[in-house]
């Protein structure tokens, strides 16, 4: 009999028995080897902006081939993969085997530039990467991926010679972070950092910071400027996605004031998952210039709106950026492109668990048919009307075999559209803007929660603006102040509190008589986009915009939404950004849930 055997790919250094699966549960042994289980095999592949891996200083704005498997070496609360890691057995039958050659071929046919693992650990696919990266090499193609960095020394050393760029996933600077991770120290990941600079690999690193953990932070931008003053620094503002938990969400305002503080140790400090933030942009550390103007452009990710010609300010001072900066961005259609691709399917999940075919309980061929990028892509349009909605609800009720509770959901949910059609009706509309984490990032005119605020009966200022991007823009002030809305909603997926949202406007000098009114909502998550549960979204919307005609009782509502689809008794809130969540008994603060006063139970049965 055959003992087991230790895995040297990760820190994590797991005795696999034969027939038998470490952490990652993407090796086995077999006859004293170690074995990849699905080699050359891939969940997704598609073109991508390097902004969205992220990499920021190395050929800007260029075009890559994103690969992706599944499975992670780690378990982070909160993962944005979560759902492409959580269950290996479930979505390994959607993985697609193709050969280096054949990758290699895609990428030139799309006029890639490199190749790029990323969206999972590229740790546990290490010998198909091996494989790809040399093959890439070869072709005259770049080669990255982003990694949580846990690799073995050994591991790493074969991987450096094809490596161009690496982003660092970091989890803080102790070893405390790690652990609540799986793993069991940081040092080994500073260890790699330290290598691939030394090796001449471009590196940049990313921390999620989560409210309470500004030294954790802080500690990883010291440990980084000792490695290298010129690494960039991405604050991955914590965004509580699966199980985590609402209350470690540091506010945009709050994430801005440490990405300040952290400009003291490191001068490239960047904040994502903040739209609208002005801490997105290069500023020339010599004398305080724009050098690169960047936008949020979906969970994790960025785009590059404008950059000076070689990375030079105007006061001379060139900014350490690898590759030649490409005079356009590529535009990723639809739900492709970096981390959209994970929300494309939970929103897919969403639907599932309210037709009663969550997690596992969803037929085998299911998840093959829908992790494909034409069903991803074209999910992008059906998710942005309610009629679209519809048709996704019965598409996924055909693809699983609940064509009944398929039809269940959407007759739930146009008997309310229609009620909230028909006391809106005619009624004068109030101009309506719709913006996402800070006043200056304005939801594109094409999105669902526009389509909300039509059909509650407003008129929204947000089809002004003809620019676009994923899932808005930043907006000048003269812009806003020319929208003079009377109501402001703020998005529920990435958020802020009002009174900081107010706070901005007044300091910002943002006129609107929502601003002095204080009519400025946050919706809660899975309120407005995403989740089934747009509905309660839609009915909060109407009574702010016509309490005289409306006055829907959410708490009402809310209860019989959970009690009907997610099967709880309990009314319960929405504790995460998930727009898939179960729901968890919990308390929902006041303002989030507020309507106007004194309104009349009118419940729909
Ligand atoms: S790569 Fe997977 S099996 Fe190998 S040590 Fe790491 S977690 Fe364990």
């Amino acid at each position: 009999m055959t003992d087991s055997q230790q895995c040297r790919i990760c820190e994590q250094g797991c005795r696999i028995p034969p027939g038998g699966t470490g952490i990652c549960r993407m090796y086995t042994q077999e006859d004293g080897t170690i074995r990849e289980r699905y080699p050359d095999s891939y969940l997704t592949i598609m073109p991508v902006s390097i902004e969205t891996v992220p990499i920021l200083h190395h050929s800007p704005r260029a075009k890559v081939l994103q690969v992706s498997s599944t499975g992670c070496t780690f378990s982070c609360p909160g993962c944005v993969s979560g759902v492409l890691i959580g269950d290996i057995e479930r979505i390994a039958v959607a993985l697609k085997r193709l050969p280096p050659e054949a990758v290699v071929a895609r990428a030139n046919q799309e006029g890639c530039s490199g190749i790029v693992f990323c969206l999972n650990e590229p740790a546990v696919s290490l010998p198909s990467f091996l494989r790809l990266a040399r093959a890439a090499s070869d072709a005259g193609l770049s080669v990255g991926c982003s990694t949580n960095g846990y690799f073995t020394k050994e591991a790493l050393d074969q991987l450096i010679p094809y490596l161009d760029f690496i982003n660092f996933g970091l989890k803080g600077s102790s070893d405390q972070p790690y652990h609540m991770c799986g793993a069991a120290h940081a040092a080994p990941v500073y260890r790699n950092i330290a290598a691939c600079v030394r090796n001449g690999v471009h590196v940049e690193a990313s921390v999620m910071y989560l409210k309470g953990s500004e030294e954790e932070v802080a500690g990883a931008a010291r440990h980084l400027s000792k490695i290298s003053p010129e690494i960039p620094l991405q604050v991955m503002r914590f965004v509580p996605f699966g199980d985590a938990d609402l209350r470690q969400e540091p506010t945009i305002l709050e994430s801005e004031s440490l990405c300040d503080r952290l400009k003291q140790t490191l001068p490239y400090i960047y904040l994502f998952n903040s739209p609208g933030t002005r801490c997105l942009n290069t500023v020339c550390p010599s004398c305080g210039g724009i050098v690169f103007t960047r936008e949020f452009y979906g969970p994790m990710g960025a785009r590059t709106v404008q950059a000076l010609p070689e990375a030079r300010c105007t006061c001379g001072f060139t900014i350490p950026v690898k590759g030649a900066i490409s005079a356009t961005g590529f535009e990723e259609p639809g739900m492709l492109g970096g981390y959209r691709v994970t929300r494309a399917l939970e929103m897919v999940e969403a639907i599932l668990v309210c037709l009663g075919a969550g997690g596992k309980a969803a037929p085998p061929a299911f998840w093959p048919s829908v992790v494909s990028g034409e069903f991803i892509k074209d999910l992008h349009d059906r998710i942005q009307t309610i009629d679209g909605y519809f048709g996704l609800v019965r598409d996924i009720g055909a693809r699983c075999g609940k064509m009944p509770e398929a039809e269940g959901l959407v007759g739930y949910l146009s008997e309310r559209v229609d009620l909230v059609r028909s006391r809106t009706s005619g009624a004068p509309k109030p101009r309506v803007y719709y913006s996402m984490g800070t006043p200056l990032f304005a939801l594109n005119a094409g999105r669902f929660e526009i389509a909300l605020v039509e059909t509650a009966g407003g008129e929204a200022v947000n089809r002004t603006i003809s620019r676009k991007g994923k899932p808005g823009v930043n907006i000048s002030k003269e812009e806003f102040n020319a929208f003079s809305p009377s109501v402001i909603f703020i998005s529920g997926f990435l958020s802020a509190p009002a009174e900081d949202y107010l706070r901005t406007c007044r300091s910002q000098g943002l006129s609107a008589r929502a601003v002095d009114k204080g009519a400025v909502y946050t919706m809660p998550p899975g309120w407005d986009f995403g989740s089934p549960r747009w509905v309660l979204g839609l009915m909060k919307i109407a009574n702010l915009l016509h309490p005289d005609r409306c006055s829907f009782d959410l708490d009402y509502e809310r209860t019989e939404f959970y009690r009907r689809f997610y099967g709880s008794d309990a009314g319960s809130a929405d504790q995460n950004r998930s727009f898939s969540n179960p729901p968890r008994p919990a308390t929902v603060t006041k303002d989030t849930i507020s309507g106007p006063q004194g309104r009349q139970n009118i419940p729909l049965r």
